[in-house]
């Protein structure tokens, strides 16, 4: 009898233990990979008292580990730096609709999802750099044109591998279809300078230093390369400008960095409030300042430096399109030999 009241304590200690514990945290699994992060975690530490515990690895990674832990997975929210891994997620059923104020009416519904299962934190333009002085602008227009043979041998791009690129490719495929989009690849790999290596800052390096005319890179790459404490990454985003490609029947290339609660989240309320800060005005302040990232927040002006590179109309396919095309994307790079 004494056993069991002992047990029955113990074991009320431990639940109240851990709802203590639990009320007071949040598990991140973030696939993003910018400073301006742990600093967004600390500001939210101390807003709100609540620990944020980060787990960072790629979102391909995260979603494998947040399906294969189930019901006992401790993530509350899934960070991704693209639309696409954002749909994978929610196609396997690993995150939860959120019942949010704040967010449904401030973020567009054409940067959520449809069930609010995620939403878009920041959004990133996919674009053309070229080397200043090379004559290069007067011969970019759209994507379409980037497999004009006129660009034999100019164009530095990273691997197909890569979710930014299987994105791109998801929208070429909605704008053209899949034909145009196998022969558009074709001829891209057929104007490479190289085969594809090395991430976005390495092919704007490539252009600066000669190799190629004409590199795809994400815009905030090019805003930490200038701001940067390694001199050959300031050095060689001097010699370039960045291009605004369009879909020749629509705009320029976004993709989004976003979050959604994870289906078993233990910090639910907690998820939420930490969603709904990071699409504060203050956090969307800093991914835009700190990360060169355009802000989804009305009223929240891109950084300086961002809105010297000029102004551009967002390419209206939607979101959620990038993320249902990513297969047919990833099918359509092998078969045009896009390494
Ligand atoms: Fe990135």
């Amino acid at each position: 009898m004494i056993k069991s009241t002992i047990a029955k304590t113990l074991l009320a200690v431990c639940i109240l233990g851990s709802s203590l514990f639990a009320s007071s945290e949040v598990n991140v699994y973030s696939h993003r990979h910018y400073d301006t992060d742990k600093q967004l975690f600390k500001m939210f530490e101390e807003k709100t008292g609540i620990k944020v515990n980060v787990v960072k690895a790629k979102a391909s990674a995260l979603i494998k580990r947040l399906a294969s832990e189930g019901k006992n997975s401790p993530a509350d929210v899934l960070i991704t730096v693209d639309a696409g891994r954002l749909f994978q997620a929610k196609s396997q059923d690993l995150l939860q609709s959120v019942n949010s104020e704040y967010l449904t009416k401030n973020i567009p519904a054409s940067l959520r999802d449809e069930d609010n299962k995620w939403f878009a934190l920041t959004k990133r333009s996919r674009v053309a750099v070229y080397k200043i002085g090379s004559g290069t602008e007067k011969e970019l227009s759209t994507y379409e044109d980037l497999a004009n043979p006129k660009f034999k041998g100019q164009i530095v791009v990273r691997s197909s591998n890569n979710i930014y690129n299987q994105s791109l490719m998801a929208a070429m495929i909605a704008h053209n279809g899949e034909e145009f989009a196998l022969t558009w690849a074709k001829g891209v790999v057929a104007n490479m300078a190289r085969n594809p290596k090395g991430n976005d800052r390495a092919q704007v390096k490539a252009v600066a230093n000669g190799l190629g005319s004409v590199a795809i890179a994400n815009t905030y790459y090019i805003g930490k390369m200038v701001h940067n404490k390694d001199a050959s990454q300031r050095d060689a985003v001097k010699k370039v400008k960045v291009f605004f490609p369009t879909f020749k029947n629509g705009g320029t290339h976004i993709n989004v960095s976003g979050a959604g609660v994870a289906k078993y989240a233990p910090n639910k309320a907690n998820a939420i409030k930490f969603i709904e800060f990071m699409a504060s005005k203050d956090a969307q302040k800093l991914f835009a300042e700190g990360n060169y990232e355009y802000p989804v927040l009305a009223g929240v002006k891109s950084s300086d430096l961002v809105s010297s590179w000029g102004t551009f109309k967002d390419d209206t396919i939607s979101i959620n399109t990038l993320g249902e095309n990513n297969a047919k994307a990833v099918k359509i790079f092998d078969l045009a030999g896009w390494k």
